[in-house]
C-alpha cells in the first residue's frame, strides 16, 4: 500500500503587493493593463505592475480523440476472431466483423483457427461415403478452396481498408486436416501446402502452428481444441494458470481466477459458421449454444489488457454505441 502523502499547504498564496516604497497600506489597486495589475503609491505616488499568470483557457481542458497510441496508456488493440469455417461462415455475421475491423482503429488482427471447413478431406465426412477416387476429392478440395479463398478475400478487405498490417491465424482441427491429408498424399504437398493454398504470404498473414500459444501481453491467443467440458472456459483456466482466448467450443464464455500471481481469465469467443442444421448435420438436430462475437482488446503499458465482447445477435451488433445491421 502506498504511504499517505504528507499534508500540502494551499497552492493558492495570496498575491502581495510589491514593496517598494513606504508600506503595504499605501499601495492602492488601480486597474489592469493587459494581464497585469497596477498599483499606486498613496504617499510617494509611484506606479508598480505585477504581471498576473494567465488563467487556463477552455481549451487546455478540451479532451482530443486520439489514436490509440495516445497518453491514455492504451498502446495496442487487437482484433479478434473465432471459427469461420469458411465457406459456411454467417454472411451476415462476417458483414458485423468486418464494419467492425473497418472502425476499430486496432492495429493488430489475431484469426483464432478453424478458418476453414475443409468438408472435403473431411475424415467424419469420408468415413460414412463409399470410397471417393482421390482425382473426385482434389477436385473437390480445389473447388471448396477456390470459394473459401474468395470469402477470405472478402474479410481481408477490410483489413486492408483498415490498415492493419500486423496479422496471425492460430490454425485450427479443421485446418490442420489439410496437413493429414497430404501426410496421406506427400506428392501433393508442393501445391497443396496451406500456406501456398491460401496465399499466407499475400494475406500478410503469420501461421501460428496447430496448438501453440500466441502471447501478447499477458494474454494467450490459441485455438481452444487443448481443453474441453461443459465449463470449457474455467477447465482452460485451472488446466493452463495463464490468460487465454480461445474458440473451437463455437460457444460464448468468461472465467476469471485468482492466482497467487493476481487475476488470470479464460475467454471462448464463440464462432462465425452458419448455426442451423444444414451446415451441422451431424449434430442431428441437436440444440446448441454456439454464438457469433468477436473482440477487440485493449493492451496497457504493463502487457495488462481488457477484453472486449462485441456479441452479434441474429447478424447485428452494437459497437462504440452504434447499430451495426449485417441483414442488410
Ligand atoms: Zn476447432
Ligand atoms: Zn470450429
Amino acid at each position: 500500500m502506498d504511504p499517505q502523502p504528507p499534508n500540502q499547504p494551499s497552492k493558492r498564496v495570496r498575491r502581495q503587493a510589491p514593496k517598494i516604497c513606504c508600506d503595504d497600506s499605501s499601495l492602492k489597486k488601480r486597474g489592469k493593463r493587459g494581464g497585469a495589475q497596477r498599483f499606486r503609491c498613496t504617499s510617494c505616488k509611484r506606479w508598480q505592475t505585477i504581471e498576473t499568470p494567465k488563467a487556463p483557457s477552455n481549451k487546455d481542458f478540451y479532451i482530443r480523440k486520439r489514436p490509440i497510441n495516445a497518453e491514455a496508456g492504451i498502446v495496442k488493440r487487437v482484433i479478434v476472431t473465432p471459427d469461420k469455417h469458411f465457406p459456411i461462415a454467417d454472411l451476415p455475421a462476417i458483414r458485423c466483423v468486418k464494419k467492425i475491423i473497418e472502425r476499430s482503429d486496432a492495429e493488430t488482427y489475431v484469426d483464432l483457427g478453424d478458418t476453414l471447413e475443409h468438408s472435403s478431406i473431411s475424415h467424419w465426412e469420408r468415413a460414412s461415403k463409399p470410397k471417393v477416387p482421390l482425382d473426385l476429392v482434389i477436385e473437390d478440395l480445389d473447388n471448396e478452396a477456390f470459394e473459401s479463398n474468395q470469402d477470405w478475400d472478402y474479410l481481408d478487405e477490410s483489413l486492408d481498408k483498415a490498415n492493419i498490417k500486423e496479422r496471425y491465424i492460430t490454425l485450427g482441427n479443421h485446418d490442420n486436416w489439410l496437413d493429414k491429408f497430404l501426410v496421406q498424399h506427400p506428392h501433393l504437398n508442393k501445391l497443396y501446402n496451406f500456406e501456398k493454398l491460401y496465399r499466407m504470404k499475400q494475406r500478410g498473414y503469420e501461421m501460428v502452428p496447430f496448438g501453440e500459444f500466441l502471447k501478447i501481453g499477458k494474454l494467450h491467443y490459441y485455438h481452444g481444441h487443448h481443453v474441453g467440458g461443459v465449463n470449457h472456459s474455467r477447465a482452460h483456466l485451472l488446466r493452463f494458470g495463464v490468460s487465454v482466448i480461445y474458440g473451437h467450443h463455437h460457444s460464448v464464455s468468461h472465467y476469471e481466477v485468482g492466482f497467487a500471481n493476481g487475476v488470470n481469465s479464460a475467454t471462448s469467443l464463440g464462432c462465425l459458421k452458419m448455426l442451423g442444421h444444414d451446415a451441422n448435420q451431424w449434430l442431428n438436430n441437436l440444440k446448441h449454444s454456439w454464438g457469433h462475437a468477436c473482440a477487440s482488446v485493449d493492451y496497457y503499458d504493463d502487457g495488462n489488457y481488457s477484453i472486449n465482447i462485441h456479441r452479434i445477435i441474429e447478424g447485428k451488433v452494437v459497437f462504440n454505441g452504434d447499430l451495426i445491421n449485417g441483414n442488410a
